[in-house]
């Protein structure tokens, strides 16, 4: 991915961490940001971001275009790939301000359970 594009993305998913209120995470990301404009990403900094993990929270937090990265499925839904394997072999493995991302420990599957959006909008 070209830099400029990264840089974009992080900033998209700033706007996701803010919008939840995960400021520990903004924190972290505009730390990465600044290393990353100045193209010190490179250098064996204490920096536990990295391109891959932009990614995977912009595809857990839906953000576009990573928006549909992830099946979306209803709190306590068994996995999509072997349903009848039921709730026993699902795992929590990130939990986030509105949602988590799951595993099957079974297939392997991950998919995202999204609450209720309470965190979109808060008109007054
Ligand atoms: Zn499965």
């Amino acid at each position: 991915m070209r830099r400029e594009e990264l840089l974009h993305h992080v900033i998209l998913l700033g706007k996701a961490f803010s919008a939840r209120g995960m400021d520990q995470h903004l924190r972290d990301l505009r730390v990465y940001y600044l290393a990353l404009r100045h193209g010190l990403t490179s250098n064996k900094l204490q920096l536990n971001w990295s391109e891959a993990f932009v990614i995977e929270w912009m595809k857990m937090l839906r953000v576009p275009p990573f928006e549909n990265s992830y099946p979306v499925l209803a709190r306590g839904e068994p996995c999509p790939r072997c349903p009848s394997t039921a709730g026993s072999s699902v795992s929590t493995d990130c939990v986030f301000p509105g949602g988590a991302r799951m595993r099957c420990q079974n297939c392997g599957c991950e998919w995202l359970e999204h609450e209720a959006p309470t965190w979109v909008q808060r008109h007054s």
